[in-house]
């Protein structure tokens, strides 16, 4: 994979440095069957450093979840090396088992194999909490 180019996939831009990893875990990158690319401490002229994440295919991934972690990102689809669009992702209304409820008394915490399920309370700060115990996360 060349790093660089991508005929036909995604970048994953404008991440604060660190928050690479992070991402690639929300978004399952790593069972994705293709290339995945993770540039860290990339130079930025607005942000001082960035993380890249360059995803080499036209895969159905929900960046949706990515408005939790930072609203800021910026995700490009390129299509025959063009960029065809670019996009921020939007603050989901709920988020299914992508946060856990940190309250040891949730029933999430003592009950296994239910969902976790936060939803969201303030747009403009993107607050979730926790369905079930109204708890931060
Ligand atoms: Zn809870």
């Amino acid at each position: 994979m060349n790093i660089d180019s991508i005929k036909n996939g995604y970048v994953i831009d404008h991440i604060s440095a660190g928050q690479g990893m992070k991402i690639y875990e929300y978004l399952k990158l790593g069972e994705l069957d293709c290339s995945v690319a993770m540039i860290m401490n990339a130079r930025s002229t607005k942000m001082g450093k960035k993380d890249i994440i360059k995803i080499d295919q036209k895969v159905k991934i929900d960046f949706d979840v990515l408005g939790y972690i930072d609203p800021n990102i910026t995700i490009n689809v390129i299509e025959n090396d063009k960029k065809v669009k670019k996009f921020h992702p939007e603050l989901k209304n709920e988020l299914i088992d992508i946060v856990k409820c940190k309250n040891p008394r949730c029933i999430t915490s003592v009950e296994r194999g239910l969902k976790h399920i936060c939803v969201l309370k303030d747009k403009e700060s993107a607050k979730y909490r926790c369905k079930y115990c109204d708890s931060e996360v």
